[in-house]
């Protein structure tokens, strides 16, 4: 190893000399650096003043921004001023304590300190030398999600930016093992057509791995669910055995523990059977209802999830984390690393036994993700995080509660965690009502304080409230519910006809 320069010292700091580059001078970024502190802050203090969706039209941004770069340099203070008109006000507020659509996210103070000391270090461990820190903090806080999730040491983490990347590997893995590493060599030519199975409820992600991976949509078989919207193994069965018949070759099923719509949890241990005895890869897509998990008594209804190839959880979606952090845990990682890595000269280093993440997926390059995630689960502790989950899932609890309670409402679905899908039943035909419930749904999100989404149940049109935000509390659940309530007498409030 060279020796470093005796005047390092002195060297370093002519390098870094104020004004040198055109990087702002020490003294200015820690004055820029509070002051996007306290923008941070101010944000967050006050988020819920503003309406969760913005009062944008589309283009409107577009127009108060220069349709041109400038040629010099700007002051900070210029950033600054137009980050905080033009930008903070226009964005949807993921922050909102009143953001129930989708599913509820949040920015925590710890993970947002987190992703600001990662910008500072700009590390890019794609392999162990070149970060070695971001490395084994990934493995070891994966692990800790591991054993948060109490699922075996067998399984080995790594952090993608989202779920359907993570659910793409997984495939990815799975078809490599299938084509007994034919496909990494020669594709897919020549083989027999790869299926794949998920429920009908699945979500999109595993659509596109089939479509990125040269699967094929249509080889994704959509396996029916039962009443509670839960893959149907008899069916799931009763497909494979078709396909196998058909000169098709089954590679994988997908379980799902919470679905996008409804958050129904797959039977998996019946799926796991199947799998098992088919020969097939089992991936668990628990991006949402993974983090839930970390609850003994949420996690008896994932039994069998320990049997998994793969399982994909979010702490982006609902582990207090920021966006973007998503964890693949594989069982036998070696199978990944087998379909993906590959070295070229540039990139051979001389350690031994040590994890090059580089080698688990296409990207090259990546982002230092896990320090957010540790400092998410230190600060609040697996106990503080727990208290967090169940406080959301009780919540939506009270919100069904008073949904069944009310006259002309009905919950549309099993409410197992903090998403309740419900309507309002108005005396008409389906269509009528489907048409009711959208104007429903618009006028309560034009109101501003919340945000729902829909989803489509049984070709059904159903309001989704999903709580999953830090700084939601009950008075903003109730306050959601009071405006549904009353936006709901004024569409039905004396109508013209
Ligand atoms: C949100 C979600 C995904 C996709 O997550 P991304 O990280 O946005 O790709 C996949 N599956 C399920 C069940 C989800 O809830």
């Amino acid at each position: 190893m060279a020796r470093p320069c005796p005047c390092w010292t002195a060297c370093a700091r002519r390098w870094t000399r104020p004004g040198d580059r055109g990087v702002s001078a020490p003294k200015d970024f820690r004055r820029d650096l509070h002051r996007a502190a306290d923008l941070v802050a101010d944000y967050l203090e006050h988020v819920a003043d503003y309406p969760v969706l913005p009062k944008v039209r589309p283009g409107d941004v577009r127009r108060m921004l220069p349709a041109e770069p400038p040629a010099k340099g700007e002051p900070t203070e210029a950033l600054l001023a137009d980050y905080r008109r033009i930008i903070e006000p226009n964005v949807t507020h993921w922050n909102h304590p009143g953001f129930f659509a989708y599913f509820g996210i949040t920015g925590s103070e710890p993970g947002i300190l987190g992703e600001l000391l990662a910008a500072g270090l700009n590390v890019n461990h794609m392999l162990w030398k070149s970060g070695p820190a971001p490395t084994e903090l990934e493995e070891t806080v994966t692990d800790w999600l591991r054993q948060m999730m109490d699922l075996p040491p067998a399984f080995v983490g790594h952090i993608n930016d989202t779920a359907s990347m993570s659910t793409l590997l997984a495939i990815a893995a799975a078809r490599h093992r299938a084509s007994q590493g034919r496909s990494r060599v020669y594709g897919l030519s020549g083989a027999k057509p790869m299926t794949v199975y998920a429920s009908d409820h699945v979500h999109s992600s595993i659509d596109k791995a089939c479509i990125t991976l040269g699967l094929g949509q249509a080889h994704l078989r959509r396996v029916p669910v039962d009443g509670e919207f839960r893959m149907r193994p008899d069916a799931l069965e009763q497909m494979i055995a078709a396909d196998r018949h058909s000169g098709h070759q089954p590679i994988a099923v997908v379980a799902t523990m919470g679905t996008t719509s409804t958050t129904s949890v797959d039977p998996i241990a019946a799926v796991a059977d199947i799998a098992e005895r088919e020969g097939l890869w089992l991936h668990g897509d628990a991006a949402y209802a993974g983090s839930a998990a970390i609850c003994p008594e949420y996690r008896a209804l994932m039994t069998g999830l320990e049997r998994c190839d793969s399982i994909v959880v979010n702490p982006h979606k609902w582990l207090f984390t920021p966006v973007d952090c998503s964890v693949l845990l594989l069982r036998e990682p070696a199978v990944l690393k087998e379909a993906f890595t590959l070295v070229p000269e540039y990139l051979k280093t001389a350690e031994t036994g040590v994890t090059n993440l580089m080698d688990y997926g296409p990207q090259l390059g990546r982002r230092f993700r896990s320090l957010k995630l540790w400092f998410v689960i230190r600060s609040y502790g697996v106990e503080g995080l727990r208290a967090i989950i169940r406080g959301h899932c009780a919540m939506a609890q009270r919100f069904a509660g008073w949904v069944r309670a009310e006259p002309g409402f009905e919950v549309c679905a099993p409410v197992p965690f903090s998403t309740v899908c419900f309507r309002a039943t108005p005396a008409g035909t389906p269509e009528e009502q489907d048409a009711y419930n959208e104007r429903l749904l618009a006028a309560v999100n034009a109101a501003g304080p919340v945000f729902l989404a829909h989803t489509k149940l049984n070709g059904r049109f159903v309001l989704r409230l999903a709580i999953g935000n830090a700084r939601t509390t009950e008075r903003h659940v109730r306050g959601a519910w009071d405006i549904i309530r009353h936006t709901a007498d004024d569409l039905r409030g004396p109508t013209p006809g």
